[in-house]
């Protein structure tokens, strides 16, 4: 047990402040391994709030734990492309050699295995966190190896060997197995980047409005998939009074298939916190807060060392640039593993020590955001292109792309394709196209913009009856072309964060794809709404009862109902949950035809010895009704 002297000594590092409550609990977590109730009262008396709003936040999110853990705690992605790449075996293996079952502590307190939700490795699954270290390509073989190291005492960077992935992986401040796998670089990845000579050299010449009339002519909008415009938000931001601004850095991606701004922030992180100053310029802010997904937490020591070069070269601080009265510096702040966190008011939420919960809007987070003040909130690949636009011009920039979407996108491509990796490619590029580069053969579906976006098949199978779906839901607000792979990427035909997934003829899309999709809904919604907590689950379940051989015609209508009551729901989580079923609909409906009985045959689904099956196993007796 933890001495108090050094929960305390945790609590006076983080002022005893209850904005802070999030690295208090991430700091016990870490100490100790879980955050006792005893542990959340001593909190609790100290920063001046109530047991249970502690309680509220440490509850919330997926990295605490309130009670003891393993010495060594296994988080195994199941993500569909950890699936598809042996996440079976992989988790198999791992119990039998750790001997507990996933959701347990094994007898002798060593291990603790846990799953989760897509830890941004989609392309080199199976992947695994173990005491915040991420392994990857895991086997059962490694787990063996693995196993055996961990009941031998290593430590979790000895259990690397050393095999470290490239680039910045390698650092001394990183030393991570993870691999950048950049295949297709463009204006944005492209070596040509001198680190913050745009603030050494150019912003001298420019005033916070010309800054943001240069974004605005660029038409930049925001990559982490709303696409709102970045240069009218910059000027909201301004024009809103408050004693400070802020400037906030979404590195929350969590939607699953997307890595790239893993790979930003591994490889560009001068760019997105040059960008981060940059916008601090145009928006007046003072405060920068940039905002880390847990899973990434193995970069934490390397950008706070980013951070610091930074300081020392009067990049952050006092009078930056060499511009009077333009004082500006960064936070990283930790987050603890929740996905909705993505959506930025939960993110504000978050940041201020609270469960992610998403806010009522408005008003919106640049009227009124973190602590009250008015706050931009960018992704990460939005302020890295706007330091690339800023430094080449609008003018320059707008030869990129398409009309309507200016510019390149990354993406992060995963699946079944020969070279999986972050691919940079100008908007108007088709999904064809995209196939090609990464080497995707027989494929039989793609997902776009992860299990919220939608997925799309290489025939319109839209005649089989889908008017009642085609009055309400228009996945991009386009018509539907002919043939799906030749749509493009941008923002009036497929709009993406930048997830592409790829499946091959031989998975199964609706039982296993879909499936996954939905359970990760199930899996990460606040529990706010009672659309978002409760549809999710009924409509997976009518699911399965057509998986299972029993569904008619009338349960595809009921899904397509219940999709339109998820639209209700208060943030984009809840709004979207719906969409692996709906689109699947859409642009798979032959296979729900070919598991559906006639028109005129009611099922209820309900099947009575198998619903009894489990208790008969308690009471050891033969079935009730086998006689029948
Ligand atoms: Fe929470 Fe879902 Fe409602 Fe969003 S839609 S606030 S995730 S319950």
């Amino acid at each position: 047990m933890t001495e108090k002297s050094e929960i305390n000594q945790i609590l006076i590092k983080f002022e005893n402040n209850k904005n802070r409550l999030m690295d208090i609990l991430l700091a016990i977590n870490d100490m100790q391994g879980y955050v006792g109730l005893e542990d959340m009262q001593s909190i609790a008396d100290h920063v001046g709030i109530s047991v249970v709003q502690v309680q509220e936040t440490a509850t919330f999110y997926h990295f605490f734990s309130p009670k003891p853990q393993g010495k060594y705690n296994i988080y195994l992605d199941n993500s569909i492309t950890a699936v598809m790449n042996g996440h079976a075996e992989v988790k198999e293996a791992f119990e039998h050699f750790c001997g507990t079952t996933f959701g347990h502590v094994s007898k002798d307190g060593l291990f603790g295995l846990y799953n989760t939700s897509c830890i941004g490795m989609n392309d080199q699954e199976p992947a695994a966190i173990i005491n915040n270290k991420v392994f990857t390509n895991l086997t059962p073989y490694r787990v063996k190896n693995l196993a055996d190291d961990m009941r031998a005492g290593k430590s979790p960077d000895e259990l690397m060997y050393e095999d470290f992935g490239n680039g910045n992986n390698a650092h001394p401040h990183v030393k991570a197995m993870v691999n950048n796998h950049i295949r297709k670089k463009s204006i944005i990845l492209r070596n040509d980047y001198e680190p913050f000579r745009f603030l050494t050299s150019k912003l001298k010449d420019y005033t916070p409005e010309t800054v943001i009339s240069e974004i605005e002519a660029s038409n930049l909008r925001g990559r982490g998939g709303a696409g709102f415009p970045t240069g009218l938000k910059w000027r909201f931001g301004r024009r809103t009074d408050g004693k400070h601004r802020i400037i906030i850095c979404n590195a929350d991606e969590g939607e699953p298939g997307t890595f790239k701004d893993r790979v930003l922030l591994t490889e560009y992180s001068d760019l997105v916190f040059e960008g981060m100053v940059v916008a601090a310029f145009a928006t007046g802010s003072d405060i920068g807060l940039l905002y880390l997904r847990y899973e990434y937490k193995y970069l934490l020591r390397f950008l706070n060392h980013k951070l610091e070069v930074m300081r020392r070269n009067r990049f952050l601080g006092n009078n930056i640039g060499g511009v009077e009265g333009f004082d500006f510096d960064i936070r990283i702040q930790l987050g603890a593993g929740a996905y909705v966190c993505g959506e930025e008011s939960a993110l504000i939420e978050s940041l201020e020590g609270k469960r992610g919960e998403p806010r009522d809007k408005p008003p919106f987070p640049v009227e009124k955001g973190y602590l009250g003040y008015p706050t931009i909130v960018n992704n990460v690949e939005t302020l890295a292109t706007a330091v690339k636009i800023l430094y080449r011009g609008a003018e320059w920039y707008s030869g990129f792309g398409t009309k309507d979407s200016l510019g390149t996108k990354l993406l992060s491509i995963s699946g079944d394709c020969l070279y999986p990796g972050i691919y940079e490619v100008e908007w108007g590029t088709t999904i064809r196209e995209i196939l090609a580069m990464c080497g995707a053969k027989n494929i039989q579906a793609v997902q776009v913009g992860g299990p919220s976006g939608m997925l799309i098949g290489m025939k319109d199978f839209h005649n089989m009856d889908n008017s009642e779906l085609m009055k309400w839901y228009k996945p991009s607000g386009m018509m539907i072309a002919e043939k799906f792979f030749d749509r493009k990427l941008s923002y009036s035909d497929l709009p993406t964060g930048g997830s592409i997934m790829i499946f091959n003829n031989s998975r199964d899309l609706l039982g296993e794809v879909v499936m996954n999709f939905m359970d990760f809904f199930i899996e990460e919604s606040c529990g706010s709404c009672s659309t978002c907590r409760n549809m999710p689950i009924i409509m997976k379940n009518k699911l399965q009862k057509i998986l299972d051989g029993h569904g008619t015609r009338e349960d595809i209508y009921d899904l397509l109902n219940w999709g339109k009551v998820l639209k209700a729901s208060r943030c984009g989580l809840g709004q979207t949950a719906g969409n692996p079923i709906l689109s699947s609909i859409f642009h798979f409906r032959h296979l729900y035809e070919q598991r559906i009985q006639s028109l005129t045959h009611f099922d209820s689904g309900f099947d009575l010895e198998k619903a009894m099956a489990k208790t008969r196993n308690y009471v050891h007796k033969k079935p009730a009704f086998h006689h029948f």
